[in-house]
């Protein structure tokens, strides 16, 4: 089913091509989308690379369209952010996410914390910090559980308003992550003056880790730096047991990546779980 997902999404993308018409086609079949609920989350565990278990979970947007199959965010993403329809996904994301942290937790599940990814347009918004509360309040998740993951080139647009905002968020006790770091520009004295708590080091420096003395630098320096300043540190994109060995060498404690699982279904994820658990 995935591997046919994946051809017809490669379809769908000479039809959206960029034209005007064919990008109003996709907001409109977005809109009825989430009418129609056909946006759904896969979830990727994070693993702490001692223990092998799951510490948490990110939640990735999917949209299951009626014809075409799975569509990946990368389709889809881009499109929403410039129709500003990603507030509207955004939200739906937040809530669904936090709803099923909660779910999993009535469940008797090992607490798991959440992350969820936000765009641009999304963290711009005036009223962010009482949106986000209203739905930690609608549904009833610790906030100590929320991670909000934000990349590095998102927070850097704006320092004076990011600073704020990101004020606004720590004081509803949420944690902020730094996704995609290393690609961007951000110096160290930003971070430090960032109530961040979490850096997630890109995947194209993982990739090669294990064979590049380049890469492998950067994450080790990285590495280095978010433990100095007391950040947690997570590698993604680990897809095999030399990175996460050699991950493991250089003191970085949590990773995600294929080598332990793909974004799976609520259902599956779940399972993941219970089978550590024995
Ligand atoms: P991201 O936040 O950096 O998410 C990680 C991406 O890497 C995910 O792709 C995930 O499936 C993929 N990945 C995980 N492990 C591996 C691995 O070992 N190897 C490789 N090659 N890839 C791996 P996905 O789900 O297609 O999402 C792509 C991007 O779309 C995300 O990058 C994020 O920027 C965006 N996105 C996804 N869901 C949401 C959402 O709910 N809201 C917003 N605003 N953006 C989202
Ligand atoms: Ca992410
Ligand atoms: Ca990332
Ligand atoms: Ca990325």
């Amino acid at each position: 089913v995935k591997e046919h997902g994946r051809n017809s999404v490669r379809q769908f993308i000479p039809e959206m091509g960029q034209n005007a018409i064919s990008r109003l086609n996709m907001e409109a079949a977005m809109r009825r989308g989430l009418e129609q609920n056909e946006f759904l989350l896969h979830f990727q565990p994070k693993i702490d690379l001692l223990t092998r278990k799951v510490v948490g979970a990110e939640a990735l947007i999917r949209w299951q369209h009626p014809q075409i199959g799975l569509i990946h965010p990368v389709e889809f993403i881009g499109i929403a952010e410039e129709s500003g329809l990603i507030i509207q996904l955004g939200e739906w994301v937040l809530r669904h996410a936090c709803e099923q942290q909660v779910r999993w937790r009535e469940a008797g599940m090992p607490e798991l914390q959440m992350a969820v990814n936000m765009s641009s347009r999304q963290f711009r918004q005036d009223d962010l910090a009482s949106r986000v509360a209203q739905i930690i309040a609608d549904t009833g998740i610790r906030p100590a559980r929320l991670t909000l993951e934000l990349t590095e080139s998102m927070v850097m647009q704006d320092l004076n308003s990011t600073l704020a905002t990101l004020r606004s968020l720590k004081n509803l006790g949420v944690s902020i992550s730094l996704d995609d770091f290393g690609t961007g520009y951000s110096s160290l004295s930003y971070l430090r003056r960032f109530p961040i708590d979490e850096l997630k080091i890109d995947k194209s420096f993982i990739n090669d880790i294990h064979t590049n003395p380049d890469d492998a630098a950067i994450a080790s320096a990285v590495i280095a730096m978010s433990l100095s300043l007391g950040l947690d540190v997570v590698a993604e994109g680990i897809e095999n047991a030399e990175q996460a060995a050699q991950l493991r060498e250089m003191k970085c404690h949590q990773g995600q990546g294929y080598y332990f699982s793909r974004p799976v279904e609520a259902e599956q994820f779940a399972a993941y779980i219970r089978r550590q658990e024995d």
